[in-house]
């Protein structure tokens, strides 16, 4: 099989994996032929910042995750030999088309095999090709302490798939991995080569909607994840049934569900919210429902913080306000020091959403409708 036919393939085969990129239609705008566009990903609006090849070295694998398309035996088996791969990859990175790799790879026949090839592409990138860009690498379910350090030693950044948040939920999914010793132990390696300076950053990715977590669930684990290891950032896929596999017939999850669930992960990360803050915006079902903006739920599940004043209160309670982000919250501690503010329209200039953040604030002379408005 031609290489650039195997290219497709095994890119189609990657796009599962949720790194930040999504397929662009400006790629192929862009004049990149559409057998091309299946591999690459743009992904300059995420903080992986670039155009990366997202493909599998292999898509044969030993699991049998109920999801996964590549454990079927309906599709033929196709495997990259390392140089082959880092001489297309080198192709394409010269002539402009892809500036990073996002390398991933099903189980072929056992772990260690699958990750020395990985290793291999990697390490010919550095090596051989000279490639000093962004590559991201995946570290596969069992994978042995001492071959992490090793994927580290070539990667930007790696990531390892939890896929559920906890036992329970993935047993439901597969009888081949075991989720403490084979998932979770693996991403404390990856910790630990984190704190020892040898990796740059480590994500994770979890399915959404395929085993029946709540929301709530999701917090727990997120909660966790964050609290006692260094993880960059943990990436959400909203479940779709794939053809072939053992639960193509379950129903596909939303993927505003997956919107919500990154709106709150972009609260705890970068306003500081925690844990027991996010849970009040769920409903009864441990779920966010259909909200669109989880933190104006939040705030309105939480009244007795509410009037701010705009005048007197800390960074921290600002940016508990819906329509006061970051920026604005600073612009408004530095603005009131010159002069107060006296009317919510003199909020405009530091950002706010006024329209958003006047029932959950005040100043020395406006106050506007009570938040039980909206209850
Ligand atoms: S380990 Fe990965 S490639 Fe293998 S069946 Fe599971 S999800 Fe698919």
């Amino acid at each position: 099989m031609q290489t650039l036919e195997k290219l497709q393939k095994l890119g189609m085969a990657a796009s599962w994996d949720s790194c930040g990129g999504v397929k662009q239609k400006s790629l192929r705008k862009a004049g990149i032929p559409a057998s091309h566009a299946d591999f690459i990903h743009d992904c300059s609006n995420t903080n992986e910042n670039c155009k990366l090849m997202k493909v599998l070295q292999s898509n044969s694998c030993i699991h049998d995750c109920k999801y996964c398309v590549n454990n079927s035996g309906k599709q033929k088996k196709l495997e990259f030999e390392p140089d082959e791969l880092a001489r297309s990859f080198t192709a394409f990175e010269r002539a402009g088309m892809v500036q990073g790799l996002f390398l991933s790879s099903a189980v072929c026949r056992n772990v260690e095999k699958s990750t020395e090839k990985i290793v291999e592409t990697a390490r010919l990138l550095r090596q051989k090709y000279r490639f000093r860009g962004y590559v991201h690498l995946k570290v596969l379910p069992t994978t042995p302490k001492d071959q992490i350090f090793e994927l580290a030693r070539y990667a930007n950044r790696l990531s390892l798939n939890l896929e559920t948040t906890g036992t329970g939920f993935f047993e439901e999914l597969g009888s081949t991995k075991d989720y403490k010793n084979d998932l979770e132990k693996r991403l404390k390696w990856i910790d630990e080569a984190k704190r020892k300076g040898k990796l740059t950053s480590f994500t994770t990715q979890l399915i959404l909607g395929a085993a029946g977590e709540t929301d709530l669930d999701v917090l727990k684990r997120m909660d966790s994840l964050y609290k006692d290891t260094m993880l960059h950032r943990i990436y959400f896929s909203a479940f779709k049934p794939v053809k072939g596999t053992a639960l193509e017939k379950r129903q596909e999850e939303k993927d505003h569900r997956a919107y919500q669930l990154y709106q709150t992960d972009w609260l705890m990360k970068v306003y500081g919210f925690n844990f027991k803050e996010v849970k009040l915006g769920l409903n009864e079902e441990e779920r966010f429902g259909n909200a669109r903006d989880i933190k104006f739920e939040i705030a309105l599940n939480n009244p007795n913080l509410f009037p701010v004043d705009v005048n007197n209160a800390s960074l921290e309670e600002l940016l508990r306000v819906p329509g006061i982000g970051p920026k604005g919250a600073e612009q408004i501690v530095k603005q009131r020091e010159k002069k107060k503010f006296k009317e919510f329209k003199e909020l405009k200039k530091t950002g706010v959403i006024v329209k958003r953040a006047q029932s959950f604030i005040e100043t020395d002379r406006q106050r506007q409708a009570r938040i039980s408005a909206f209850l």
